[in-house]
């Protein structure tokens, strides 16, 4: 067992190699990647072509999965007084959705973000935005955009992991001007830990980093495993248009050029990415703001035009309320209830990530990445945690 404290003094690629990706810990999300030409990514996978010495490499400092200074980054990005323990900084939580419904159409849910990112470039907030995008061979990665036409071409979950912070470390040079990130998570961790780094070689590239719009979470799933499913059900990747996880239904509806399928939650449940097992974050916590699935009663094709949407800092503020005033977006107060069922789902996910990150490491005294100090761990570090083992 490795003690936290002699983890944190090092930044160096075969910290990350021993820590991370032995270790199977890796998100994907990109950060390490396009900094140095000895890191890349084969599919979903993160590979390290050749060793560097480097003591104090970016690679490590910027992952999400080695350890960070949790107080320091909510103290760099948000008001004390917003800080919740389950979901991170909270100014305001609604439903939300495009008052457009020809977009609404197009996009995941409410097209919240698309509107939101939309509005940040006719602003003239950002310059450009890092989105996700589907590639030929089915992966996703991250594509620099700076209109209309290129957002909307990109709506939509996909529900395998996306490097996108691999593609703001390539794509975004002096001419991509203030830029834009639609993030999961794991990934505005990672860019979170670029804004505190300081490193001199980046930090005018972090300096363009206006806007970071988080998802919400729950996995994502294995390419390789992910693919083999989709074959045994007959569908092809390249005819999947949308998919959805609908509430209530305990499914996968995958909408393809044949028509919907559905595939049963357990079947897709066992490709998710052994990763995601060990992740505290179901709401984009380092965020300007987060976007999600809405869940109220009525019926799904209705709830399914909504999101949740949570506010955490004064720019993410400015730009929603600007969204409320133009008209672009529909927004409500969603009821206290909601934010206490968010709540409690995200709570569920941190004792989960714990329980499996204690089966891991064999102590509770080791929690990998995490910091026990951290008061936001340490709450949900209770008996019922460490007493009992989880798959
Ligand atoms: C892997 C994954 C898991 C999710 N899990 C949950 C969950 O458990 N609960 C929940 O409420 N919501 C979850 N979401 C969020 C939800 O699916 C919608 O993204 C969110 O509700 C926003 O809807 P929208 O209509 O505003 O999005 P849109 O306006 O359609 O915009 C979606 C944006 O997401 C980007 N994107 C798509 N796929 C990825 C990806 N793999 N990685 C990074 N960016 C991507 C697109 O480029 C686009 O900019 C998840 C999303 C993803 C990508
Ligand atoms: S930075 Fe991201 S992609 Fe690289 S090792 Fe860490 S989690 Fe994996
Ligand atoms: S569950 Fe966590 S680790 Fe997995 S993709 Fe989502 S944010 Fe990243």
């Amino acid at each position: 067992m490795v003690e936290l404290s002699l983890k944190v003094k090092e930044n160096s690629q075969k910290f990350l190699k021993k820590y991370v990706l032995d270790e199977g810990l890796c998100t994907g999300c990109g950060a390490c990647v396009s900094i140095c030409p000895y890191q890349v990514i084969y599919r979903d996978r993160t590979v390290q072509l050749h060793q560097c010495d480097l003591q104090d490499g970016n690679c490590s400092a910027f992952c999400p999965r080695t350890p960070a200074d949790p107080a320091a980054l909510r103290k760099m990005l948000f008001e004390s007084a917003d800080l919740t323990p389950e979901i991170g900084a909270v100014k305001g939580y609604y439903f939300s959705r495009a008052a457009d419904p020809e977009l609404r159409a197009t996009a995941q849910h409410g097209a919240t973000v698309t509107v939101l990112l939309e509005l940040a470039l006719s602003e003239g907030l950002i310059d450009s935005a890092v989105v996700s995008t589907r590639n030929q061979e089915f992966l996703q990665e991250g594509v620099i955009v700076n209109n209309t036409e290129a957002i909307r071409k990109n709506t939509g979950s996909k529900f395998t992991v996306s490097p996108t912070v691999a593609a703001f470390n390539r794509l975004v040079t002096k001419e991509a001007g203030n830029v834009g990130v639609v993030a999961t998570p794991c990934q505005a961790l990672a860019l979170a830990k670029m804004r505190i780094s300081k490193t001199e070689e980046f930090e005018n590239k972090i300096k363009q980093l206006k806007l970071v719009i988080g998802l919400y979470c729950g996995w994502t799933l294995s390419v390789e495993k992910y693919t083999k499913l989709l074959l045994d059900k007959n569908i092809t990747p390249e005819s999947i248009r949308k998919m959805d996880i609908p509430a209530g239904k305990n499914v996968l509806e995958i909408f393809t050029d044949d028509g919907a399928k559905a595939i049963p939650f357990e079947e897709v449940q066992a490709c998710v990415r052994d990763a995601c097992q060990y992740c505290m974050d179901s709401t984009a916590e380092y965020a300007d703001v987060s976007v999600g699935s809405a869940r109220f009663a009525g019926s799904w094709e209705e709830v399914r035009q909504w999101n949740q949407l949570i506010v955490r800092t004064e720019k993410g503020k400015a730009l929603v309320d600007l969204a409320v005033k133009k008209g672009v977006l529909e927004v409500r107060t969603a009821p206290e209830e909601s934010l206490n069922e968010l709540k409690a789902a995200a709570v569920n996910k941190k004792k989960n990530a714990l329980k499996n990150i204690i089966r891991k490491s064999g102590s509770v005294k080791n929690l990998l990445y995490l910091d026990s100090r951290d008061p936001a761990v340490l709450k949900y570090l209770t008996k019922e945690v460490f007493n009992k083992k989880v798959k």
